[in-house]
């Protein structure tokens, strides 16, 4: 343990042990590992290691707990929303403390993400009790149907370590208004978030069983006996696409409901009419926005050719004054990466476009430090060929394609598997409507380079994902329409 005050305080409060059926637990086997800090690469503290014992206690409670959670009062399903999310504010210090020191992150981020987290608790705390039904004639007139709505049932939960706090709450949030008992695996790098969650959950009125948190190092062993077991009936998953796809493989078995918020590839088009003041912003936002490792990242920029030099340019200035540092330290705007591995995959992706004739504007190779910094890089030149047209970079790096025309551009923004989301800066009215409704992602960010948003239906088409998280569409996802046809009535 290398941290000191604030920092040892925040690790030393959280809770270490799996959260299974209400109450904290040592695993079966009694196994724990290692949370480490990516700008040190020193051990901070560590956690419990569930196994598919612990699997299987945390599923008893979830199955024996639905049917009393699916008929607790939605108003009061929401309450507990809502006090969690109060929870959450009040230690918004605290818990982006604890964000930084497992995940890198800075804290000014941090804490814009445990805001962010929170508000989808408070979103689904307003539509617990918005779950409506519907009653009609039948066509002849002879039978009424009663349409209600239902809790899907026990949830698996899935979520990765880039945001730690607010995947959780964005599939919590939902589970839990719409009365579903759910068990959250969270990524084995940034754990701590989760148990914190899981705490604030319990003393916001969570009922018990209701919740489950599971850690582990052997991710499959906890969730795949679960997918089969035939008593979970949902999957919400969040993270890379291969882990994805072998989730939904997994849940075909017991023919889960599934929701998928896969990986990104996002294209940001700039075109010869757009405000380059506002694009250079919003490009700043949609790259280095949690260090470039969110599935919206900015991955290819695509820049008009009457504006791509000059764009570069200022680009380039930007990121190159951007200060990389230990996240919890006073002004530093860019962490670590996560790993070793990570950082890795960043230079060779630079080392490939450069290789096929990209230029380094800035950047361009790894920081000073014991963690795993990488530089703020822009590359200009790059061409389609290069392997980071089609790979998530993951990382602070900015790659810059010029291209001629709406079509040209259009044409290679889709070429990718992935469609999560696009970013398009024009000021042209026609434009951005006619490019907006050709990009082939579930999201399009115009004039702007944020998307996110917990009143907003999040998600991906093609191989970003199933489903949508956020919005009002965010609590269907864990509710089956049940229509009950009524008979003999005159
Ligand atoms: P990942 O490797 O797919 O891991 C995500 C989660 O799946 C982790 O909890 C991981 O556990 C678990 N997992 C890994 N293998 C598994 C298996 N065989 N069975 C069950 N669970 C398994 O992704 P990541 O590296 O953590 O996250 C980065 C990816 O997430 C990127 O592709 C990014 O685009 C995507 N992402 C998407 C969204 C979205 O909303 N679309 C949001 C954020 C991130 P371990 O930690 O133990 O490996």
């Amino acid at each position: 343990m290398v941290v000191a005050g604030h920092e040892e305080r925040v690790i030393t409060e959280v809770a270490k042990q799996l959260f299974i059926g209400g109450e904290w637990r040592d695993p079966a086997l009694g196994a724990t590992f290692k949370v480490e800090d990516p700008s040190t690469g020193s051990v901070l503290c560590e956690v419990a290691d569930a196994g598919t014992d612990d699997a299987f206690a945390a599923l008893d409670a979830a199955v024996r707990v639905q049917p009393t959670w699916a008929k607790h009062p939605p108003r009061e399903r929401g309450e507990i929303l809502r006090r969690a999310y109060e929870l959450l504010m009040q230690r918004q210090e605290d818990l982006a403390l604890l964000m930084t020191l497992e995940m890198g992150k800075p804290v000014p981020e941090a804490k814009g993400e445990i805001a962010y987290a929170a508000d989808f608790l408070r979103w689904f705390s307003e539509e617990a009790v918005r779950i409506e039904g519907g009653f009609s004639t039948a066509p002849n007139g002879q039978a009424r149907f009663l349409i209600m709505r239902q809790p899907v049932g026990p949830s698996m939960l899935v979520t990765p370590w880039n945001f730690p706090m607010a995947m959780g709450t964005r599939k919590i949030g939902p589970a839990i208004a719409a009365g579903c008992t759910a068990i959250l695996k969270p990524a084995q790098q940034t754990p701590l978030s989760a148990l914190a969650l899981a705490q604030i959950l319990r003393e916001a009125g969570l009922p018990e069983g209701v919740l489950s948190v599971l850690p582990t190092t052997d991710a499959g062993g906890v969730t795949e006996p679960l997918l089969r077991d035939g008593r979970i009936r949902k999957m919400s998953f969040t993270g890379s696409t291969g882990v994805g796809r072998k989730l939904l493989e997994q849940s075909s078995e017991q023919v889960l409901r599934t929701s998928l918020e896969l990986g990104g590839n996002a294209p940001f088009l700039v075109f010869d009419d757009a405000d380059l003041d506002a694009a250079v912003e919003g490009a700043m936002q949609a790259k280095m926005r949690n260090i470039g490792e969110a599935c919206t990242a900015a991955n290819r920029i695509y820049a008009q050719s009457g504006i791509a030099a000059e764009f570069s340019r200022r680009l380039s200035e930007r990121m190159g004054q951007l200060r990389v540092g230990r996240g919890t330290e006073e002004g530093v705007q860019v962490g670590p990466l996560i790993d070793a591995k990570a950082r890795e995959k960043v230079q060779h992706l630079v080392d490939d476009a450069v290789d096929r004739g990209a230029r380094v504007m800035v950047g361009g190779g790894p920081d000073e430090g014991a963690g795993y910094f990488y530089r703020p890089t822009v590359l200009s030149d790059v061409p389609q060929e290069a392997e980071l047209s089609d790979t998530e970079i993951f990382g602070p790096v900015a790659p810059v394609i010029t291209f001629e025309t709406e079509d040209e551009a259009l044409a290679d923004a889709n070429d990718t598997e992935y469609g999560l989301v696009s970013y398009v800066y024009t000021s042209d009215l026609n434009r951005a409507l006619r490019v907006s409704e050709r990009l082939e992602t579930g999201m399009v960010g115009l004039n702007q380079g944020i998307v996110s948003n917990p009143a907003a239906p999040f998600g991906g088409v093609k191989h970003s994902g199933l489903g949508r998280e956020g919005g009002r569409v965010g609590i269907e996802e864990f509710l089956e329409t049940k229509y009950i046809g009524i008979g003999g009535v005159d």
